[in-house]
């Protein structure tokens, strides 16, 4: 039975103010406004592309979606959840089951094959190792590269790693993918491929969100967020 569904993520008059005096140390920087009075809703099935210069608030705004980083103002509301009022372990659980990331270098953990990097995830949730081994590799199969499940990151290329890392963001089926920056470090063609493995994750309840200013990524994305300035100049 399908409900009405609810949005996966919503920013509520989000502002995030860095710096300033601190009570410890005399000397204060200047305050940066980060984001300024942003709102937004992200529904399931949408893939969205948060544009605007360097500088501009991307990467704070889905850290805020993440629950990674707490807003100075406003309300952010993951799964219905509104991630201020709720506990520390709530917040700690809608992360680890709601919330997939991938970052610009991949940050997979170098000591692990592709697959325990693929599986760990599931660690924190309390998979078992058998299920673990098979749900990381399957995935790891779906993005393309089931011959690789043993190679450590630094035997990988790095097309190869950042499909590990998506590998990774998906491995707990959350409801909210954020990326920030994903074909920041790979070429074009490499990037072409992991922006179409991104394209494919919407739907089925999930939403992704994609933080980039490559036009490539913007082009492909049903919308575009854009930042000037930590405000939203354009949605739609
Ligand atoms: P983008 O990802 O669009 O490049 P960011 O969200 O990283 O932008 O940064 C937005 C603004 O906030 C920038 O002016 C940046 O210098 C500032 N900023 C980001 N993180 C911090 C921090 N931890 N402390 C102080 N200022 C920060
Ligand atoms: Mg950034």
């Amino acid at each position: 039975m399908s409900r009405p569904s609810s949005p996966v993520a919503v920013c509520d008059a989000v502002s995030r103010v860095y710096g300033g005096s601190n009570g410890r140390f005399r000397r204060s920087k200047p305050t940066v406004r980060a984001l300024d009075d942003v709102s937004l809703s992200i529904e399931a099935g949408e893939f969205v592309c948060i544009t605007g210069a360097s500088g501009s608030g991307k990467s704070t705004l889905l850290h805020l979606l993440a629950g990674l980083d707490t807003p100075t103002e406003g309300r952010v509301t993951i799964a219905d959840t509104d991630l201020s009022a709720c506990s520390g372990k709530e917040r700690v659980r809608l992360r680890r089951d709601e919330v997939g990331i991938v970052f610009q270098r991949f940050h997979l953990l170098p000591a692990l094959s592709a697959r325990a990097n693929v599986a760990l995830p599931l660690v924190e949730q309390g998979v078992g190792t058998k299920s673990r081994r098979e749900r990381a590799a399957d995935l790891l199969e779906r993005v393309g590269i089931g011959n690789r499940l043993t190679h450590r990151p630094d035997e990988l290329s790095g097309g190869e790693q950042q499909r590990v890392a998506i590998a990774r963001a998906i491995v707990t089926q959350p409801s909210l993918v954020l990326a920030d920056e994903p074909t920041g470090e790979l070429d074009t063609e490499t990037g072409q491929n992991v922006l179409e493995l991104l394209q494919e994750l919407p739907g089925q309840g999930r939403a992704v969100v994609v933080a980039s200013h490559d036009d490539t990524i913007a082009a492909a994305a049903d919308r575009r967020i854009e930042l000037r300035d930590g405000q939203v100049v354009e949605d739609g």
